[in-house]
């Protein structure tokens, strides 16, 4: 399934290509042609699985096709969440996918003053970005109008009703025009979000997307710093220092792949290629010398790592970073199987800080800072051949701020 396959609009298909979407997650292509039919939904998702481009692409065609005046502080549609965080995020995920449309967007949220989001409002908007809290301040203020709404989304309706919104958020469906789209999305369907739902929504269309993966906690994650040109000193630095077993090195391409292989053996080091260039004998040997060999080094493309099954690698190495985080999750699952303890490390470039954050995201925590000596960061103690100078003991040790801290 491609983004042209969901009867999407050419500017929008424009922006998605410029973020640098390939192909629809699950719920976009579950979501999408719902939302441009103009049905009510009740989406079970939680962050991470592309859920905001799954309702926003659909309302920018919709708000794109139904184009009018706008009214000075009128707004067409308005999405409720519970942190300022997300506010800013789907407001900007808004600019990213609506930046072809010519619609106009804003995000207001509590903690900051009110007179520049007043302004952002004044002049009406296309899609209002809103904690329930200071949208009801300026309700009250009477500095904004939702006798217009023609779609309300209700995102992270769950962490909303634990904030303890639901009330502002009785008060805000109060003013909203009965003839409207609803969307409602959810990562727990608790009893007090069933019961808005069925208040909200009109014969909801409902799609349960449960998260791809996640991560395999006895694997500690690193991202180093480092632009292209620096990268393979990196490398060869890591592998020499790092007491490992087996380390698997991803890169985005091919050609890829083979340079750093190239590379790796020039300086000594035990690598094979694994990618889809290679003849099926070709892949088959590198395997097996992967396989065969106590300390083997494979570099591989995605695809060619699909399905691989080997035991006992204890270093994943991004040594280019994927701009899918799912992707991210698949690589290091590869790592500390079945309880042993594994490293990933990723190298992030500054054009990948973007990449970066979306992984923070998925895994919900922010990956460990390495510092400049990665033979003490980077043991790992998952095999036998293995010494590691320092214990990895935590299982989300991208939590543990101790250690970040003697970095
Ligand atoms: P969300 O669940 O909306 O917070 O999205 C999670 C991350 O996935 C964001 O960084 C998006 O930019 C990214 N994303 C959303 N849809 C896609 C897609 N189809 N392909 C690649 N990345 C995506």
């Amino acid at each position: 399934m491609q983004f042209e396959d969901l009867r999407l609009s050419e500017p929008l298909l424009r922006a998605v290509r410029e973020a640098g979407y390939r192909t629809p997650t699950p719920i976009q292509i579950a979501t999408i042609p719902h939302v441009l039919d103009g049905k009510d939904l009740l989406g079970c998702a939680q962050t991470g699985t592309g859920k905001t481009a799954a309702f926003a692409l659909p309302m920018l065609q919709r708000l794109s096709a139904k184009r009018g005046p706008i009214r000075p502080g009128v707004v067409r549609s308005l999405v409720l969440c519970p942190t300022r965080e997300l506010a800013q995020q789907i407001v900007e995920s808004f600019h990213t996918y609506g930046v072809h449309s010519g619609l106009g967007f804003a995000a207001i949220f509590g903690g900051v003053n009110q007179n520049p989001q007043v302004r952002s409002i004044r002049g009406g908007l296309d899609v209002l970005v809103a904690t329930p809290g200071r949208l009801l301040d300026l309700m009250d203020q009477r500095l904004v109008s939702l006798a217009a709404i023609e779609t309300l989304v209700l995102d992270e309706a769950d962490r909303m009703f634990d904030m303890g919104f639901l009330p502002a958020l009785r008060r805000i469906l109060a003013v909203l025009p009965k003839v409207r789209q609803t969307l409602l999305f959810s990562a727990t369907m608790p009893a007090p979000i069933r019961e808005l739902a069925n208040k909200v929504l009109k014969s909801p269309v409902s799609v349960q997307i449960e998260r791809l993966s996640s991560p395999t906690p006895t694997v500690d994650h690193w991202v180093h710093h480092v632009e292209k040109p620096a990268k393979n000193d990196l490398l060869i630095e890591l592998l020499a220092k790092s007491p490992r077993s087996r380390a698997l090195i991803f890169t985005r391409t091919k050609h890829g792949a083979d340079k750093v292989t190239r590379h790796l053996i020039g300086a000594g080091v035990n690598a094979g290629a694994l990618h889809g260039n290679k003849s099926q004998g070709a892949r088959t040997r590198a395997l097996a010398e992967f396989k065969s060999a106590g300390t083997g080094v494979l570099v591989a493309t995605d695809i060619a790592a699909r399905g691989l099954d080997v035991h006992d690698i204890s270093h994943v190495i991004n040594y280019d970073l994927t701009n899918d985080p799912e992707t991210y999750v698949h690589r290091i699952g590869r790592a500390g199987r079945a309880g042993a303890k594994g490293t990933a490390i990723s190298f992030c470039t500054s054009e990948e800080r973007g990449d970066l954050k979306s992984i923070e995201r998925l895994l919900q925590q922010p990956l460990q800072q390495a510092g400049q000596s990665p033979a003490r960061e980077h043991s790992s103690s998952s095999a036998g051949t293995a010494v590691a100078t320092r214990p990895i003991a935590t299982k989300r040790p991208w939590r543990n701020r101790n250690r970040r801290e003697r970095l």
